[in-house]
């Protein structure tokens, strides 16, 4: 076997490189290291936690569900079937052992930043993975996932995590959330994410809103807007606080109500007209912002994903195997219906996400910075790495300050790379308030309390937790 090269997390990692800057910035990441994690927005199974089964194996966990690692694979000319994707009974060690040849692909990404916290940090392993390290990996990650240490909830409190939401959809009848109410209650949150009957180029939308209707007097637009209202408060009733709704612009409308029935009718009576997908998408962030003002619930834009671009992996593999991509995204003029109506109204809180950073300094930190309804989410997806990070920070807080900010969420489906993620961000924040304080921008003493308001006191406040 070839000399195998080491796995060490560098205790100065993503510091910056002067020694006053890296000084300043240890100590304050030091404030918030062991602060518990808040995690309001992500996409966590809840049935994991319902049922506390152990996880299977490194493939199953951390290779198949993660479309960040798909995507980079599939970029270097690897078939998703050749990993097993979409195929449970794939044999998950000569998987892993192709992934392992191919991991130093993600050189230079998060995702290799991701991993390795996870395998030196939850899995004691000292060793990089390569591919000769690879049936190692997958007997040790194997071995311990047996172990109760390993459990999900088990997991959950090791990780220090004081609340996760997870999202589902409109028509989730929340079992699983029933059931940890009842069994572990106070920890896992549901939230509202109802794409499924608000956005016309789902499959299956007829059928989903006949469903979601089912118990109004009529599937009309007054019966529609009623099963939203019922809905909401069903989530809430299983501990939601927020919406989520991820559209791939950001457009709203106001219309008056007798042009939302005629546009709800055509879309239900298979008369839909070019450009009523997006009109009624853009009616119902209006219409949910109007809701989230009489019943407190946070509403979260994610626009400007281009989903499922790849025509051939999404027929064969469906949805959420890394073939998304960000597009250009406009803010201001898009969201003025909405903010016509609501934007002064103190009830509302609409916490807007990007996945174009051309609009971080020209579009939302302007818009945070005035209306009192809008909050910034973190650099997302795409951007949630070190110089996204950094890159978000420098481009917004000079206009939106940081107290127009919803701190810091993960947004992820990969349980076991939570704490990485959050180890990250709260990294690059200390290194970013580490030069405010270097260029004598901010005292240290005001730097100390806003590291301590991005990881914990904004999240919470901004979600309501
Ligand atoms: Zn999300």
């Amino acid at each position: 076997m070839a000399a195998m090269a080491a796995l060490t997390l560098h205790p100065d990692r993503f510091f910056p490189s002067d020694g006053d800057t890296r000084r300043i910035a240890r100590e304050l990441f030091a404030r918030v290291e062991q602060l518990p994690l808040i995690c309001p927005h992500g996409h966590a199974d809840a049935g994991w936690f319902a049922r506390d089964q152990p996880f299977e194996d490194a493939t199953s966990l951390l290779l198949w569900p993660d479309h960040y690692l798909l995507r980079t694979l599939y970029s270097q000319g690897i078939r998703l079937e050749e990993i097993g994707v979409g195929n449970p009974s794939a044999d998950r060690r000569a998987a892993w052992k192709l992934f392992a040849a191919n991991f130093h692909i993600f050189r230079g990404t998060p995702s290799r930043l991701w991993l390795d916290h996870v395998f030196a940090q939850l899995f004691g392993i000292d060793v990089r993975l390569t591919a000769d390290t690879a049936d190692f990996y997958f007997d040790t990650i194997g071995r311990a996932l047996a172990t109760p240490a390993f459990r999900p909830r088990a997991l959950f409190r090791a990780f220090n995590i004081e609340k996760i939401a997870t999202t589902e959809g409109a028509l989730d009848v929340l079992a699983d959330h029933d059931c940890l109410a009842r069994e572990w209650p106070g920890r896992v949150i549901t939230t509202y994410r109802p794409d499924d009957v608000i956005d016309p180029e789902q499959p299956n939308f007829v059928s989903n809103i006949e469903t979601f209707c089912a118990g109004q007097h009529s599937l009309s637009w007054p019966g529609y807007l009623k099963a939203h209202r019922d809905r909401r408060a069903y989530f809430r009733a299983r501990g939601a606080t927020a919406t989520d709704h991820g559209h791939p612009t950001a457009q709203t409308a106001d219309l008056p109500a007798h042009e939302a029935q005629g546009l709800f009718d055509r879309l239900l009576g298979g008369r839909r007209e070019p450009g009523d997908a997006e009109l009624f998408r853009a009616q119902m962030l209006t219409a949910m912002a109007e809701m989230s003002c009489d019943d407190g619930m946070v509403m979260q834009l994610h626009a400007g994903p281009f989903r499922n671009h790849n025509k051939e992996l999404f027929s064969k593999f469906g949805p959420d195997k890394g073939g998304d991509l960000p597009s250009r995204t406009e803010y201001v003029r898009a969201l003025k219906p909405l903010l016509d109506r609501f934007g002064n109204r103190r009830e509302l809180t609409l916490i807007l996400f990007t996945l174009d950073p051309a609009t971080y300094a020209r579009e939302l930190a302007p818009l945070a910075g005035h209306y009192p309804c809008i909050n910034l989410g973190p650099a997302w997806w795409f951007h949630d790495s070190p110089d996204g990070m950094l890159r978000f920070r420098r481009e917004t807080t000079e206009t939106a300050g940081f107290y127009n900010l919803a701190g810091f969420n993960d947004d992820t489906r990969a349980f076991l790379s939570i704490p990485a993620r959050h180890d990250l961000a709260r990294r690059v924040d200390a290194s970013y308030l580490a030069e405010l304080v270097a260029t004598h921008r901010l005292d240290m003493g005001e730097a100390e309390e806003l590291i301590v308001d991005l990881a914990y006191n904004f999240p919470k406040a901004a979600y309501k937790l």
